[in-house]
C-alpha cells in the first residue's frame, strides 16, 4: 500500500537570483500552467522566472519549506542588507524611484 506521490512540502524551493521570486513546488506556477506539486527539477528546460524571465540557471536551491534556515549552502554571517540578492537591491532602488515619481506627480497634480 505505498503511493508514489511525493509530499510537495518536502521538495526543494528555488529562489530566482535576479528578482528574488521563489518557486514553491507546493504552489507550482500559474503563469506557465505548472501544476502544484511539480518539483523544480522537473520543470521544462525552457521554463523561466514568471516575474522577471530569468532562466532556470539563475535559480538557487533554498531547500524545502520545512527548512527555516533557507539556503542549503552556508551563507556566512553577513545578514541584513548583504543578504539581499542584487535583484532584491534593484527592486528596492526601482521601488524608491517609483515612489519618488509618484510624489513628483502628486505635487504637480496639486497645482
Ligand atoms: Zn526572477
Amino acid at each position: 500500500m505505498s503511493t508514489q506521490t511525493v509530499d510537495p512540502k518536502t521538495l526543494d524551493r528555488y529562489e530566482c537570483g535576479a528578482c528574488g521570486y521563489i518557486y514553491e513546488p507546493v504552489k507550482g506556477d500559474d503563469k506557465h500552467q505548472v501544476a502544484p506539486g511539480v518539483p523544480f527539477e522537473e520543470l521544462p528546460q525552457d521554463w523561466r522566472c514568471p516575474v522577471c524571465g530569468a532562466p532556470i540557471a539563475r535559480f538557487q536551491n533554498m531547500g524545502p519549506v520545512g527548512n527555516p534556515s533557507g539556503f542549503k549552502q552556508n551563507m556566512g554571517y553577513g545578514l541584513g542588507v548583504n543578504a539581499l540578492t542584487p535583484g532584491q537591491k534593484n527592486i528596492l532602488i526601482f521601488g524608491g524611484l517609483a515612489l519618488a515619481g509618484l510624489f513628483f506627480l502628486s505635487f504637480y497634480g496639486l497645482q
